[in-house]
C-alpha cells in the first residue's frame, strides 16, 4: 500500500462538476489500495476575486487581514471536496491550517511552512479516511493566519510529502504535464515525459506556473519526486526528479519559458 499526496489546483476544483470529478479520482486512488492525503487549492479565480475585493475596500489593506481573507478560498474548496467524497461513500475529513496546525515562519502573504503536525492526519488515514488539507494556508508561531505566496498549494503539497514521508506527490492540474512551453499559448509545445529538478526550477522561475518555483526548490533539496498530471484525462503526466534519472543523450533543449510584462535592461 502506497501513501500518496494528491494535489488539486484551482482549475481542477473550479466548478461543482470539477469538484465531483476530483472526488472520483480520489476514490479510484483509494480503492486501488492507497492511503491518501489531498491538498486542495481555492476554486479557480477565487483568490484573485478576493484580492480585488480587498483593493475595493482599501489601498492599505494590511497583509495580516489579507491572509485572513485570501485563505478563505481554500476553506470553501476543502469542505466542498469533502462533501463530494462523502457523497460517493468515501470517508473524508478536512482540517484548516490552525487545526492541524501547519506552522509557518516569515511575513504575512509570503510565509513558508516549517512544520506540520502529523497526529490527526495520520490517525485518520490509518483508520481508512481521506484527509483533506488546504493548500496555501498556514499559521504563525504567534497565532496569525498566514499564506505562503501565490501558487503556494504546490509548496504545501511538497511539504506534506516531505513531512509525512509519502511514496508519491501527484500534482493534478488542467494540462496533462509539463510542456516545452505553455501549451495554452504555444500550441506546438511538446510534452516532456521526464524533467530534472534543475530544469523544472529554471522553467518555473521564468514563468511556467504549472509548478510553483519554491515548491520545486523544496522538492529538489529533499529529493521528493513529483508527477504533474491532468485532472481531465488519463494520459501519462510528467515526472520531475533528480538529474541521474534523465537520459541527456537524447535531448538538446528541454523547454522555453517566458513571463509577461517584464523587460531586461543590459548595460
Ligand atoms: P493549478 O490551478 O492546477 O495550480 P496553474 O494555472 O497554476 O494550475 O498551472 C497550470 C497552467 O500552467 C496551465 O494551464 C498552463 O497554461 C500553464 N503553463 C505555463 N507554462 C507551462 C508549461 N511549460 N507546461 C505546462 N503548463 C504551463
Ligand atoms: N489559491 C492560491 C492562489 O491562487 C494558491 C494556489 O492556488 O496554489 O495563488
Ligand atoms: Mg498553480
Amino acid at each position: 500500500m502506497a501513501k500518496k499526496v494528491l494535489k488539486f489546483g484551482g482549475t481542477s476544483v473550479g466548478s461543482i462538476e470539477r469538484i465531483i470529478n476530483a472526488a472520483k479520482i480520489i476514490k479510484r486512488e483509494q480503492e486501488g489500495g492507497n492511503s491518501i492525503i489531498v491538498v486542495v487549492s481555492a476554486m479557480a479565480g477565487k483568490t484573485n476575486e478576493l484580492i480585488d475585493q480587498s483593493k475595493a475596500i482599501s489601498k492599505n489593506f494590511t497583509r495580516r487581514e489579507l491572509d485572513v481573507l485570501l485563505t478563505s478560498g481554500e476553506q470553501v474548496s476543502s469542505a466542498l471536496l469533502c462533501g463530494a467524497l462523502n457523497e460517493i461513500g468515501v470517508k473524508a475529513k478536512s482540517w484548516m491550517n490552525w487545526q492541524i496546525p501547519i506552522i509557518t515562519e516569515g511575513e504575512n502573504t509570503n510565509s513558508r511552512i516549517i512544520n506540520i503536525n502529523k497526529e490527526k492526519i495520520n490517525k485518520f488515514i490509518l483508520d481508512g479516511g481521506v484527509a483533506v488539507i488546504p493548500g496555501f494556508q498556514g499559521i504563525s508561531i504567534n497565532g496569525d493566519i498566514t499564506s505562503i505566496g501565490r501558487g503556494g498549494s504546490d509548496a504545501t503539497a511538497v511539504a506534506v510529502a516531505k513531512i509525512f514521508n509519502t511514496d508519491s506527490c501527484e500534482i493534478y492540474t488542467d494540462v496533462d504535464g509539463v510542456y516545452s512551453s505553455d501549451p495554452n499559448k504555444i500550441p506546438v509545445a511538446k510534452k516532456i515525459d521526464k524533467i530534472s529538478y534543475e530544469e523544472m526550477l529554471e522553467l518555473s522561475s521564468l514563468g511556467a506556473k504549472v509548478m510553483q518555483s519554491s515548491a520545486v526548490q523544496t522538492a529538489m533539496i529533499h529529493d521528493i519526486p513529483l508527477e504533474v498530471k491532468s485532472t481531465f484525462t488519463n494520459r501519462k503526466g510528467t515526472k520531475i526528479f533528480g538529474q541521474e534519472n534523465i537520459d541527456y543523450n537524447k535531448k538538446v533543449i528541454t523547454g522555453v519559458a517566458y513571463s509577461k510584462d517584464e523587460a531586461k535592461i543590459i548595460f
